[in-house]
């Protein structure tokens, strides 16, 4: 293993670490992926965060075939796979089943521009994707097509995803979008709330391309 794949691997060891700490991966679930030249790499399934290693992590070649002797890949391989394909621009991913983001999903709510740091997942919202299976084709297509022009979904009765260039600012978005979800689910205790306008969160939207990194936004 030369030096980028170990620093690769063990990046991944550090942010599903934080994401277990964080308690937006409860009970093994959820995974975390990168991009690599001929494929990816991800966590394995089954495997105890707490357990992780750079070793543990097992590498995808773009057909997806893995190497003999590497465990399991995450039972959602077939959607990081997916994504990777049709977005260029994304080179880590991380999937989560959150309990805030999940509930929404359950409730087959996205969350609508109730407030402007939305803006952070690429769009005026956070499209909530239909059901399908997990590990399926169906449910790749789904969470592509709920990405378009996204840098995050929800995945209606599962979780949700978030992508980005780096593996750090995906960890950072997905615990924006966790937070954003109590947020918005907490509005709705109040009464539903007042969304803003297209207008205002084009304007928004460009101040956070213009003005460098949304995560240090007022
Ligand atoms: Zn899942």
């Amino acid at each position: 293993m030369n030096a980028v794949e170990l620093q690769a691997r063990s990046e991944i060891v550090t942010v599903s670490q934080a994401l277990d700490a964080a308690g937006l991966v409860p009970n093994k679930s959820g995974n975390v992926s990168c991009r690599r030249p001929d494929g990816f790499l991800i966590t394995p399934a089954g495997v105890p965060y707490r357990d992780l290693s750079a070793e543990r992590i097992v590498p995808l070649a773009l057909d997806c075939a893995t190497e003999p002797g590497d465990l399991r890949p995450s039972s959602e391989w077939r959607m990081h796979a997916a994504i990777y394909a049709r977005r260029p621009d994304v080179h880590a991913i991380v999937h989560t089943h959150s309990p805030r983001a999940t509930a929404l999903a359950c409730a087959g709510r996205g969350i609508p521009p109730f407030h402007y740091m939305i803006a952070r997942a690429g769009g005026r919202d956070i499209r909530c994707a239909p059901y399908a299976t997990f590990g399926t084709q169906e449910l790749s297509d789904h969470a592509v097509r709920a990405l378009e022009g996204r840098r995050a979904c929800l995945l209606a009765h599962h979780g949700m995803i978030a992508v980005g260039a780096s593996l750090e600012s995906t960890l950072e978005l997905a615990i924006e979008v966790e937070t954003l979800a109590e947020m918005y689910w907490r509005a709705l205790q109040v009464g539903e709330p007042e969304l803003l306008s297209d207008a205002e969160m084009a304007k928004v939207l460009e101040k956070f391309r213009t003005y460098g990194q949304p995560c240090r936004a007022g």
